[in-house]
């Protein structure tokens, strides 16, 4: 988006926090605090400063009868749709408050709480849903999906559009990292927003917690090593947003999380 703020006078506050993530703005006249993802300065007079915004914003809603978070990725009216596992009327109603349109609907794995909203997403939403191609059948099959046994309820969905390739991936004006990231399944991935410094990962680490590794294809031998060696690399400051519970950082489970230390 373009902002133009009228004021007579910039502040040091502004050159000074110009090209950090986080830039405080103090306008004279008119004070005002801004979180900025990315700042770009057009043009400086007297009168006028002209910005453009990249605000790029994630809303994380836990639904469902165990709380997976379904997250949406959102900028300039365009949006990602994270795992939206339940509860599709809350989620149509944050797109339709927010007027966004859904560019890509992404899975971190098949299992039921993650992926049974689906049909009823797309009965609005024209977009493809994209998985890691080892889990590309079990959206359809409760028994790898957990549903039969977890739920009591089998969940068989529409088969998806599309597989995900590993490595940078572009989406409209969304540019991210697909990183394989198994051990609590055999497709879960992770969506890595580098020049925003967050991970969403699914049901791989949590806040101080891991995932559970005793599901069809899970293991704790792969799951501390795609820790150790996927995440734990990433720079400490990083926001983790995980399948279910609170949001953490990557320095915060590096040293207290009980089940895999840096
Ligand atoms: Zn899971
Ligand atoms: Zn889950």
């Amino acid at each position: 988006m373009k902002m133009g703020v009228n004021s007579p006078q910039i502040t040091d506050a502004v050159q000074a926090h110009l090209g950090y993530t986080l830039a405080v703005l103090t306008f004279s006249g008119a004070e005002g605090k801004l979180p900025l993802n990315e700042v770009s300065l057009y043009k400086v007079n007297t009168y006028t400063i002209e910005l453009e915004v990249f605000l790029m914003q994630i809303k994380g809603m836990p639904l469902g009868p165990i709380g997976t978070n379904c997250y949406i990725v959102y900028d300039n009216g365009n949006a990602l749709l994270i795992d939206p596992g339940a509860e599709a009327d809350k989620i149509k109603a944050f797109l339709e408050r927010e007027g966004l349109q859904v560019q890509a609907i992404l899975l971190t794995h098949a299992h039921f709480d993650h992926i049974a909203a689906l049909d009823d997403i797309r009965e609005v939403v024209d977009a493809d849903v994209y998985i890691h191609e080892n889990e590309l059948s079990w959206l359809s099959d409760p028994q790898m999906n957990g549903s039969y046994k977890l739920l009591g309820n089998e969940i068989v969905m529409k088969p998806a559009e599309s597989t995900l390739k590993m490595g940078p991936m572009q989406i409209g004006d969304f540019t991210f990292e697909v990183i394989h990231t198994p051990g609590h399944s055999p497709g879960s991935v992770s969506f890595l927003f580098d020049q925003h410094e967050f991970i969403i990962s699914g049901d791989v680490l949590f806040y101080h917690g891991i995932g559970r590794t005793d599901l069809p294809g899970g293991s704790m031998k792969e799951i501390e090593a795609t820790i150790q060696h996927k995440l734990y690399r990433l720079k400490e400051s990083f926001t983790v947003y995980p399948g279910h519970g609170p949001q953490t950082t990557i320095g915060e489970e590096k040293q207290n999380n009980p089940f895999v230390r840096a």
